[in-house]
Parts: C-alpha cells; structure tokens; sequence
C-alpha cells in the first residue's frame, strides 16, 4: 500500500520533564550523524514502499526533534527526499523546544521546506515550568514564535499542560490568555496524568500532590473549550483546537484511519490491515541498523472486532463523529439527555458527536458503544470522566 504520512521519530531531550514517560533519549550533546545516518538505513529497508509514494504529510515527533538543530534537521529531510517524493504542497512539522529556535536553525528548517512547528510551551508560569523540569522559562516561548514567523514560519502550534497541582499556584487561564495573544494556529492540550516511572511518580509514592483534582481536570478542560472557541478555534479534536483550516493534516490521518509509515526508534506504522512499531531504545535501534538487522520489535493484525472498536473510538474523538445504527440509538439518546452528545439528522442518516463534556467520558463512552456493536454489553461501563487519552 502507498505512504502518504510518514512520522519520524526523533528520541533526543536535554533531559527528562518530570512527567514525561515517552521513548526518549537523554544527551547533553545530540549525536546528530549517528542518528541521521541510522534513519537512512531504515529509509533504505522501506526503498521498495516508499518509492512509489507521494508524501502529503512528514512529521519528525519526540522526543525533541529540534535537538537535531538546524542542519540535522535539513539532513534528515534530505534522507527523506531521496527515499519518496515529498509534494509540493506537503504539510512538513518538526516539534520543537522553544530553546532551540534561533535564526540560523529556523533559516535551515525554512531551507528544507518545514512549514508547520509544534512548540512545547507547556505553560507560561516560570514557576509551573521549573517543577516540570523544562529546559526553558516563559519568555523563550514569545521569543521563539517571533524567530519562527521572522524566518517564515508562521503556522505555528504550542502545546499547553493543563490539571497540575494546586501548589503551583498557576493560573490556567492566564496561560491560555498568553498562548492566545501569541496567535498561534493551533493548540494542543495535555492534561496531567501520573505514569509509572516518571518523576512525579516518585515524587507522588512519597506522598506529593503532582496533580490537580478531578474537578479541577473537568473545569480547566471546559475553560480551554470555551476560551478558545470564543477566540475562533474549532475545537476539532478532544485535545486539539485550530483556526479555520489548520487543523492537523498529520494527526487527522491518525484519526481517520489511514496508513502511515513511521520510521526511528519506538515509531509505529500501519498498512491497512496490520500496526507494526520498532524497538523503543534508542541504542538498540542503531545497534540493529548498524548490524543490518531489523528494528521490528512487534506487530498486530487487526481483527474486524478491533477495526470496529477503532472506527468507534476515532469518530468519537474528533469532531467529524460517527455514522450510529438504528439500534445504537436508544443508548445514544441517554447521551444525549445528560448533554454527553448530539445526533445529527436523526431520522435518515444519525450521526453522532460528542460534546466537550462527552468527550470527558470518552473511554467509557466509545467502549460502550464499541461493545454494544460488537453485540454485547460490558458490565464495566459507566458514566466515570477517563482522561488518559488526553
Ligand atoms: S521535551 Fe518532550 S519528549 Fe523530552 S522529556 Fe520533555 S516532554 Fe518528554
């Protein structure tokens, strides 16, 4: 099957946020031509796919691609280049820390044709950002959007954290306030979970509050719909908002089923029928390459059981929603009555959404449902608001 989306993954951070279990790699110096010549071996091994395809989307996601700095990133595109034909129009996105931005990386990054930066600005609250052990304090954030639309980037998307802990004593809508007034086309939201490993898993074992209550997660979450929707955004996503026609095209293949190649350590892919992801460690990833061996660490076939779950979960967190049978409906008008969801043309063709308040309950929600298509009912389902896909 041809690749129109291929994701990158690039491991490298300065260091670990407190709250940060991803596949990462923790180096003080980046080892940019290791690693990009590493990904070219594995682009080689995907020649035979590759080739035929025309890229709408290239996304390089960490870890903190911006590490590779301005050429690393240009090396890394140019692999990509020699692999697949990238189109003209293709939407290119590196995530970036807002302390590696500077004229000369963005000048390179404007070179190799990367038009979309995701920047990890977390909060505004030099406070919140020290506690979460980001390398970088409030006012690199305004800095790095000016150096970034100076050097001609200018759809840029910051990513804020929302439900910490009360002692941080950060104000959630002043951090909105302030990504707002940086106009971005995009914001995504993450809202603090606690996962094993992590630092503020141990700091929470020794009796620290690292996160902010359930309210607190349910009210900041409504707050960031109402603000942001207020200032223009569409709320397209459960965590994503865009001005009109910047929403994600990379993560909207995500959503929408379609396959995607990912290539680095920890990357995923899938083909149509089967989901297959890489070794996660960064140093058994190019020890494998070096050796000319496969960095395959597992795969899953899809079953129509585990495509239907799917097809239900994806519709329910964006706001396209889903197409629902006759005999869905009775349940989903319970949804509606507690202000859960909408139906929209109801009598020829439902179709269901759900509401920020719904997307709240959206494990529940969309495994109800799931299983209610697959013909059985789980006795473990509930109203309770779940929030890990947040
Ligand atoms: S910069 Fe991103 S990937 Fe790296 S440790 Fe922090 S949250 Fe994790």
């Amino acid at each position: 099957m041809r690749v129109r989306h291929l994701y990158i993954h690039v491991p490298f951070c300065a260091r670990r946020c407190s709250y940060c279990d991803f596949s990462i790699a923790v180096r003080a110096n980046t080892p940019v031509d290791e690693y990009t010549a590493a990904l070219r071996s594995e682009l080689d091994g995907l020649r035979a796919r590759l080739d035929s395809s025309t890229l709408d989307t290239v996304y390089l996601g960490g870890g903190t691609p911006s590490r590779l700095g301005g050429l690393g990133i240009a090396n890394v595109l140019g692999s990509v280049r020699e692999h697949a034909f990238v189109a003209n129009d293709a939407e290119v996105t590196i995530e970036a820390n807002p302390d590696d931005v500077d004229d000369v990386a963005v000048a390179h990054w404007v070179d190799a044709q990367v038009n979309r930066v995701s920047l990890g600005a977390q909060s505004f609250d030099d406070g919140a950002l020290k506690w979460m052990h980001r390398t970088h304090d409030a006012s690199q954030i305004g800095i790095a959007v000016d150096t970034l639309r100076r050097g001609g980037i200018s759809n840029i998307s910051l990513d804020l954290i929302f439900a910490l802990p009360d002692h941080l004593n950060r104000s959630w809508k002043t951090d909105l306030d302030r990504a707002l007034a940086l106009n971005p086309s995009h914001v995504s939201l993450y809202g603090l979970t606690v996962e094993a490993q992590t630092p503020i898993a141990r700091w929470a074992d020794r009796g620290a509050t690292v996160q902010g209550s359930e309210e607190e997660y349910e009210e900041e979450f409504l707050t960031a719909h109402s603000m942001m929707t207020d200032a223009g955004f569409e709320h397209y996503e459960v965590s994503n908002f865009a001005r009109p026609g910047f929403g994600s095209r990379h993560n909207s293949a995500y959503w929408s089923g379609a396959p995607y190649a990912g290539v680095g350590p920890s990357a995923h892919s899938f083909d149509g029928t089967a989901r297959r992801w890489n070794v996660s460690a960064y140093s058994e990833w190019i020890r494998r390459l070096q050796r000319h061996e496969s960095v395959l660490a597992g795969e899953e076939f899809l079953t129509n059981e585990n495509r239907d779950a799917e097809e239900v979960y994806l519709g329910m967190r964006t706001r396209r929603g889903l197409r629902i049978a006759e005999d869905q409906l009775e349940t989903v008008r319970q949804w509606v009555d507690a202000g859960w969801a909408v139906i929209d043309d109801p009598l020829a063709k439902p179709h269901l959404r759900l509401t920020p308040t719904g997307w709240l309950r959206l494990d529940s929600l969309a495994a109800d449902l799931a299983a209610r298509r697959a013909g059985f009912v789980s006795a473990t389902l509930g109203p309770t608001p779940s929030h890990c896909y947040i």
